[in-house]
């Protein structure tokens, strides 16, 4: 059965192999043991239970916490020809009524669910009658009262598993936490010896942490690096989203808010221009990003602290989905603890400890100087044992070395004493390099003898040095209002018993990111690619990924593939995104090679292509078109299955490009064209070939329609 699995990856999803665990997953699943999968955000979780779907006989059913998450599936299928709907409130009386019907027919293979539609008595009746070979859970940390998402409807799908015996149960998360894995396991009744726990290594995530001395300068200049380029930049406070929002649109900036203070509408739009890359940038609380499946979120910003490890994780989780490379900065600040620190101040005494604990890891994080996957996938129970990941501030700027910063350290920290120890960091930057602010004027500070003999740093680099003289204990910092104490210690350093061992920061050096192999790809054809792909998704009412994500586009900026077989071998181009999209794609590859005189560069593939369809996936197109050559006319087969006259020849025209063989007597018969339309056609064919439609389409004024060339070209091109 795993060999059916090979070739529906190929030939329905279009990918060359299984990531990692992916196969186990899949075969442990078609042997009908109950499994769990647990695998970060992009790992490819859906995979693991949408191939077992197509290969069951039976329906699989799928229960999605999000009408977004489940409409975005059931599109994403549907663009690669598999029967997929959804059953929810969200449905007109009509279509909700077309999809029963649908799943009464068997025609469909996945039906997608929230909890509280299949607890309804219609749902189950509906049900009864049908054979379930797979009850999948997705989201399920939301079963468990430990999980960042719980849903107490969750809870229920225990004892509904009773319902379908025959049903294989999987259940699906990207929480990493090991109480909420146990959780799972529990509730469902699950053997440990079922479980895929993938690593929590987000290898395409560049990791970044910089001290904010302006953040909204440190944005900008940011985001000015990833032109056209979606990311999401997240905000502690509605009020800091607005803000920010506005004065990125004041710069130009193609961004929306997104927060819990907007109305549903507002949101739902918000969201939905940032989907369809309408808007470049969205700045948002945490509110955002549940239900968003967006694979080309190419930066995440974390303006402010995030509240510990695991949203950190999350919110990051959402950059990169489609495994290239995406980079996640942090501006981090003292100020933004002590604003955190004061918030768990506020909260009951027994909180406040676990609040503690998860604030000091992401500390931890944070102040480290080591790589920053070792404390990050730590925290999740994983042992890293690489010393350099190359792909972190930290590995990317080499060891540092340490330096004598005794001088430096006694500077800050006689400032500190000298102006009474009630200020905070930035404002004794601001005396050490002799600021000539108002609040230094103030305090009549310019005239301490401190004033101005820090000149020598930056203020990034006393910010850094700063980190490590609380970090080394010489000082503390206020919880509530930022300010300095000093400690014990400190006066072995002023008084030279102590020496002060740092690290300084690099000002000039910019973080160079390994380039990707697939990033080295002819951009100008990507963005023809492009604008034709967000056409064509408008017009069709999906996000542009639906019709092709953008690593197919890369693919094929970077082979230039000319015909239907090399198209393909791109990644994500399986048999009905050939049908659907290859033309009018591969009409454009070639007239951009021919103008740029760029030649095809093949795609060495791992395996070869797997042409043959698995029995027990056969397809419409094969069924249609084999009745098709056992005699049945193209009127007939249009009755049996009710479908247009265009649909057929469709069908008969993908069985032609994978089999090469198709009866010709009946197709000019079905042509509505007279035989002089017909002959301007065939001259046309013997003119321009017959590889590429759009041409000949063209050659004839746009008169005849695709589906009458498809049609004469079958003739054509049959003996
Ligand atoms: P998850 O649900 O774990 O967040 P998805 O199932 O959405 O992840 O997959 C993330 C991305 O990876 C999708 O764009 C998907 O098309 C792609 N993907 C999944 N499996 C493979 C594979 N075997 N080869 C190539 N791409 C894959």
């Amino acid at each position: 059965m795993i060999a059916k699995a090979r070739t529906i990856i190929k030939n329905i999803f279009g990918y060359e192999n299984f990531r990692p665990l992916q196969e186990d997953v899949i075969k442990n699943i078609l042997e009908k043991n109950d499994t769990l999968v647990i695998m970060p955000t992009g790992g490819g979780k859906s995979l693991c239970y949408q191939i077992p779907a197509l290969i069951f006989n039976g329906l699989t059913i799928v229960i999605s916490p999000l009408i977004s998450l489940m409409k975005d599936q059931v599109e994403q299928l549907n663009e690669l020809g598999v029967n997929a709907v959804f059953l929810n409130s969200s449905l007109s009386y009509e279509k909700y009524q077309e999809n029963v019907s649908l799943i009464v027919q068997k025609k469909v293979k996945l039906l997608y669910l929230a909890p509280e539609t299949l607890f309804k008595q219609k749902t189950l009746g509906l049900l009864s009658a049908l054979k379930i070979d797979s009850l999948t859970i997705d989201e399920a940390h939301c079963i468990s009262e430990w999980g960042h998402d719980f849903r107490p409807e969750y809870r229920q799908l225990a004892q509904i598993r009773e319902r379908f015996p025959s049903a294989v149960c999987v259940a699906l998360t990207a929480t990493a936490t090991q109480r909420v894995r146990k959780d799972i396991k529990e509730i469902l009744g699950f053997s440990t010896s079922n479980s895929f726990v993938a690593s929590f290594d987000r290898t395409n995530l560049f990791l970044e942490i910089k001290t904010k001395v302006n953040p909204l300068e440190q944005t900008i200049e940011h985001i000015k690096k990833f032109p056209d380029n979606s990311g999401i930049i997240y905000c502690f406070s509605r009020k800091q989203v607005d803000g920010l929002s506005n004065n990125l649109k004041e710069y130009g900036f193609s961004v929306k808010p997104y927060h819990a203070g907007l109305t549903e509408t507002e949101r739902r739009e918000n969201q939905e221009l940032f989907i369809r890359d309408d808007v470049q940038i969205i700045v948002a609380t945490i509110a955002f990003g549940m239900g968003i499946n967006k694979p080309n979120v190419r930066f995440v910003i974390h303006y402010d602290l995030p509240k510990n490890i695991e949203g950190y994780y999350q919110e990051i989780g959402r950059a990169g989905r489609d495994g290239l490379q995406a980079h996640c900065l942090l501006l981090f600040s003292y100020g933004d603890l002590q604003k955190v620190k004061y918030f768990i101040k506020q909260k009951e005494e027994s909180e406040q400890l676990i609040a503690n604990i998860h604030l000091n890891a992401l500390v931890g994080f944070v102040e480290s100087d080591a790589c920053r996957r070792i404390p990050l996938l730590n925290y999740f129970g994983e042992d890293y044992s690489k010393t350099n990941c190359g792909i972190c501030d930290n590995c990317i700027s080499g060891e540092k070395q340490l330096v004598d910063i005794t001088i430096p350290a006694q500077k800050f920290l006689s400032c500190v004493k000298r102006t009474d120890e009630i200020f905070g960091i930035s404002h004794i930057i601001d005396v050490l390099r002799g600021s000539k602010s108002q609040k230094i004027a103030k305090f009549n500070h310019q005239d301490l003898s401190t004033y101005g003999i820090g000149k020598d740093f930056s203020k990034n680099q006393w910010f850094h040095m700063a980190r490590q003289f609380i970090q080394k204990g010489l000082m503390e910092q206020d919880l509530k209002f930022g300010s300095l104490k000093l400690k014990e210690k400190t006066y072995d350093v002023f008084k030279g018993k102590e020496l002060v061992f740092g690290t300084l920061q690099d000002e000039h050096k910019e973080y160079v990111q390994k380039e990707e192999i697939d990033l080295k790809y002819d951009k100008k054809l990507f963005d023809i690619l492009r604008k034709e792909r967000k056409e064509l998704a408008d017009t069709s009412n999906v996000p542009p990924y639906v019709i092709f994500p953008d690593k197919t586009l890369i693919d094929i900026s970077t082979h230039f593939p000319q015909s239907r077989e090399s198209l393909l071998k791109m990644h994500g181009i399986g048999n009905e995104k050939l049908r659907k999209y290859g033309d009018i794609f591969l009409d454009i590859i070639c007239k951009y090679c021919k103008e740029s005189q760029i030649e095809e560069l093949p795609k060495i593939t791992s395996k070869k292509l797997v042409k043959q369809i698995a029995p027990s996936m056969t397809r419409k197109y094969v069924i249609i078109s084999e009745e098709y050559n056992s005699g049945a006319s193209i009127r007939e087969l249009m009755e049996k299955y009710n479908i247009k006259s265009d649909t057929v020849i469709n069908h008969l025209f993908e069985y032609f490009t994978e089999n090469g063989t198709i009866r010709r007597d009946g197709l000019l018969e079905s042509s509505n064209l007279n035989s002089q339309q017909q002959s301007m056609v065939f001259k046309s064919f013997d003119k321009l070939g017959t590889d590429l439609l759009k041409p000949i389409f063209s050659d004839l004024n746009e008169e005849i329609s695709y589906g009458e060339l498809k049609l004469l070209l079958l003739y054509y091109n049959t003996n």
